[in-house]
């Protein structure tokens, strides 16, 4: 029998743990904010803000919030980023993806102070990861390492297949199982007998943003699975990168879709946020 990876337990304590920081901080005089900078009125946006506002709530930290309108030009934006990046009463700042077509997605990221960068795609936040520094760490992957470690799964010395080099999950996925001593393979869509290769895996990640895609015949028997994938499928039920029902039964550990990495994301960007003001 498999053991199920609860990301909802997981995330409700990770942000039980935060609350409890940011409480202790109120004592000692500090404060912390978090603001989210929405453009334009996106419906998933939409939605993802006010999960984020709702978890922030919850632990105590405040959220700004800027909405504003879909014709902001990139002046404006980086403007206003530029104002929160010296404000002191402002922690970490948190710009919804994705942005209009008329703004430049990439030069919004960096313009964001790497000291608020509680998202972790600033180039200064990745380079760090990469050479074992100080820096903040995207959201979703450092959620899949709290999984595996808090469901007293070991990495080290582990075969892991990660697949999918995207700058947001593959990638600094990657980079943090090897900061945890596991021995790392990326794959990707050029990635020749892919096969052969996610079925050596002892910890499959998947990321690849292809609905049930991973099935039985990818996944060595008694393998750890996790599926960062989220979709819809033909009925309109959530399912991820990786056939569950199939896949499930040969693996030692899965997570679900829903309640497995996703609830994780928000957690660790709320972990993220005490962070910025411990540091
Ligand atoms: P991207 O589309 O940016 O990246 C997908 C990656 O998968 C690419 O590196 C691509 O390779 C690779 N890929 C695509 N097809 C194949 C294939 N047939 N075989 C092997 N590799 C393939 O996606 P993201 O990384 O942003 O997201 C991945 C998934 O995770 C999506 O379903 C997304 O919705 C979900 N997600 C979930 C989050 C959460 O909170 N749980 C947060 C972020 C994402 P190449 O580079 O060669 O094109």
């Amino acid at each position: 029998m498999y053991q199920l990876i609860d990301g909802k337990k997981i995330s409700a304590e990770i942000k039980d743990e935060v609350k409890e920081k940011v409480r202790l901080m109120k004592e000692e005089g500090k404060s912390v904010a978090l603001a989210v900078i929405q453009v334009g009125n996106d419906p998933a946006s939409t939605v993802y803000v006010g999960n984020k506002k709702k978890a922030c709530a919850y632990c105590g930290i405040g959220s700004p919030n800027y909405e504003l309108p879909e014709e902001t030009t990139e002046e404006e934006l980086l403007a206003l980023i530029e104002k929160l990046n010296l404000d002191d009463s402002v922690n970490g700042i948190l710009v919804q993806l994705p942005l209009p077509k008329h703004i430049n997605e990439d030069k919004v990221i960096q313009s964001i102070s790497p000291k608020k960068d509680v998202d972790g795609f600033h180039e200064k936040s990745v380079g760090a990861l990469c050479i074992g520094s100080k820096g903040f760490v995207s959201c979703t992957p450092q959620g899949v390492i709290e999984l595996l470690k808090r469901s007293g799964i070991s990495i080290q010395g582990k075969h892991c297949v990660v697949v999918g080099r995207s700058n947001i999950v593959g990638k600094p996925m990657a980079m943090l199982l090897l900061r945890e001593n596991g021995t790392v393979t990326v794959c990707h869509s050029k990635t020749e007998n892919l096969r052969e290769i996610t079925k050596l895996a002892d910890i499959l990640v998947v990321a690849i943003g292809k609905p049930k895609f991973i099935d039985d015949t990818y996944v060595k028997e008694g393998a750890v699975v996790i599926d960062v994938g989220i979709h819809r499928d033909e009925n309109n039920k959530l399912c991820g990168d990786v056939d569950f029902e199939k896949v499930a039964p040969h693996t030692s550990a899965i997570t679900p879709v829903p309640g497995g990495v996703g609830p994780m994301t928000i957690a660790m960007l709320m972990s993220n946020c005490a962070k910025a003001v411990e540091d």
